[in-house]
């Protein structure tokens, strides 16, 4: 068995972790901070990582539910002008029909998929950063780490992308941002909401003392400097157009909107993931689904290839599959960047994005995009025998076949993959497929109308038979 160390114990990271040894591999997580980072990012995971997240049991049972009591929507503000429920582009609540979205603050993701990768044995090293590809400052000092297989999870700065030498070509940000928990003088300084500003986009709420902002005169000029009460304050001053006082700052990150994509996802025997393969705006939240979603693509393709079942081809598909989605998620971001930026020809434009968004074709495809919702044949949340559900089953994490005319032959072949595809033998009057081999990450390898033979796309999706 080759070894393999994942660098970044973020919500990526740690998914990867998870679906590591849920394939039975366990791998070594390297976590710079020896505590969860509190500060305010995602607040939701969407689309295709929303259903990923249920997939592993992952959903907090209270998911879809403010842990308070919203105010009522501001008739002035973005949603007051959206439709109820909807998910929304650019500030624009008018995609409907996507799956839920799940809202679940990251640190709590995070602390989920820890106790997760724990239990499952995974080797979590807080306070162990990689300082260059196989050395490690840990707490007791220097040490060598000779990994068969480095995945870089460490977030949109990654010294595993820079040490690897992956290139990183992309669009500069033109605007800078803040989230933040603060106390105000007036808690009522604007109302609750999303609105457009003369300067930019001014958000407040849903939680008390929650405000989010975005201006337009470039990126941060030190995007590594402290962040001040004072910047925090000129900022909400100027979208507001009041005197507000900010008292305390709970928790705060500032944010801006490059935009930029590793070359490849992978260069010899280091691969990258979330974050350090990809940095985009938070508008719309993908972060968080393009990452774990790149998590579960990779991990059980990385443990077969580790465990020496299947060769290291197995791993380009990765880049293949999942390069072309961060890549259109990047564009929609630069759009809906273009479309948050104040003046009367953009408000004209988003008028005219909203009408066409009015045509069910057009919010099916836009609802699609924004959630990853189109690619390849998703297996759906099907039910067998009204008993259990696909996402049920596939927790284990592993592949699934779905044996859906009681055939013990097709059963017979499986066999020799006991150890990576679970095999369930039920009806389902949902689907006319006599069977369906269903992937670790939900997309339909093969059915039984297929020309291939069930056993070659086993070999080609899981490696070798063990019998
Ligand atoms: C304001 C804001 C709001 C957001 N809202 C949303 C949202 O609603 N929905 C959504 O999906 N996304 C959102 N995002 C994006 C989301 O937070 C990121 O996409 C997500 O954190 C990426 O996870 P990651 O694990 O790839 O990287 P990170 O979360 O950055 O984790 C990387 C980890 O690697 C560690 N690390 C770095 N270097 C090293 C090293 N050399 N050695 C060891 N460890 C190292 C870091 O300490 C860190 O813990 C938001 C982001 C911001 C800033």
């Amino acid at each position: 068995m080759s070894s393999v160390v994942v660098v970044g114990g973020g919500p990526v990271g740690l998914m990867l972790a998870c679906e590591l040894a849920l394939n039975h591999v366990r791998p070594i997580v390297l976590e710079r901070l020896t505590e969860i980072d509190r500060r305010p990012k995602a607040g939701a995971v969407t689309g295709r990582g929303a259903e990923l997240l249920d997939r592993r049991g992952l959903t907090p049972p209270d998911a879809g539910a403010w842990p308070f009591t919203p105010r009522p929507v501001h008739p002035d503000s973005l949603l007051a002008k959206g439709k109820p429920g909807a998910g929304h582009f650019a500030g624009m609540f008018v995609l409907t029909g996507g799956p839920g979205t799940v809202m679940i603050p990251q640190q709590q993701l995070e602390a989920d998929l820890a106790a997760c990768a724990v239990e499952l044995g995974v080797d979590l090293r807080r306070g162990h950063t990689l300082v260059d590809l196989d050395t490690v400052q840990g707490p007791d000092g220097r040490y060598e780490l000779d990994a068969d297989w480095i995945v870089g999870c460490d977030g949109g700065r990654s010294s595993v992308r820079k040490l690897a030498g992956f290139g990183f070509p992309g669009t500069d940000g033109i605007s800078t941002g803040y989230q933040a928990v603060v106390e105000l003088d007036d808690p009522e300084f604007h109302p609750h909401g999303w609105f457009r500003k003369e300067h930019g986009l001014l958000v407040h709420g849903p939680m008390p003392g929650r405000v989010m902002t975005l201006e337009f005169d470039g990126p941060p000029l030190h995007r590594d400097s402290e962040i001040t009460r004072e910047e925090l304050q000129r900022s909400l001053r100027r979208l507001s157009g009041t005197q507000v006082q900010v008292t305390e700052v709970r928790a705060v990150t500032r944010f801006t909107d490059n935009a930029r994509q590793a070359d490849s996802y992978r260069r010899g025997r280091v691969l990258l993931a979330g974050d350090a393969a990809h940095v985009h705006s938070p508008w719309g939240g993908p972060g968080l689904r393009l990452g774990l979603c790149d998590a579960v693509n990779l991990g059980w393709k990385l443990a077969a290839v580790a465990r020496g079942l299947a060769g290291a081809d197995l791993l380009d598909t990765y880049t293949v599959e999942r390069h072309p989605v961060a890549a259109r998620a990047l564009e929609l971001q630069r759009a809906s960047v273009a479309l948050l930026s104040p003046g009367p020809h953009v408000s004209a434009l988003r008028d005219v994005v909203s009408g066409l968004l009015d045509h069910e074709d057009a919010n099916r495809w836009l609802t699609a995009a924004m959630g990853d919702l189109d690619l390849g044949p998703f297996c759906p949340d099907l039910s067998l025998d009204g008993g259990p559900r696909v996402g049920e089953l596939q927790r284990t994490g592993r592949g699934l076949l779905l044996d859906l005319a009681d055939d013990p032959g097709l059963r017979a072949v499986a066999e020799g993959w006991s150890d990576r595809v679970e095999v369930v033998t039920g009806r389902c009057e949902q689907v006319s497929d006599r069977a369906l081999l269903v992937r670790p990450d939900g997309q339909i390898a093969w059915r039984s109308g297929d020309a291939e033979p069930l056993r070659e796309q086993l070999t080609r999706w899981f490696g070798i038979s063990h019998s």
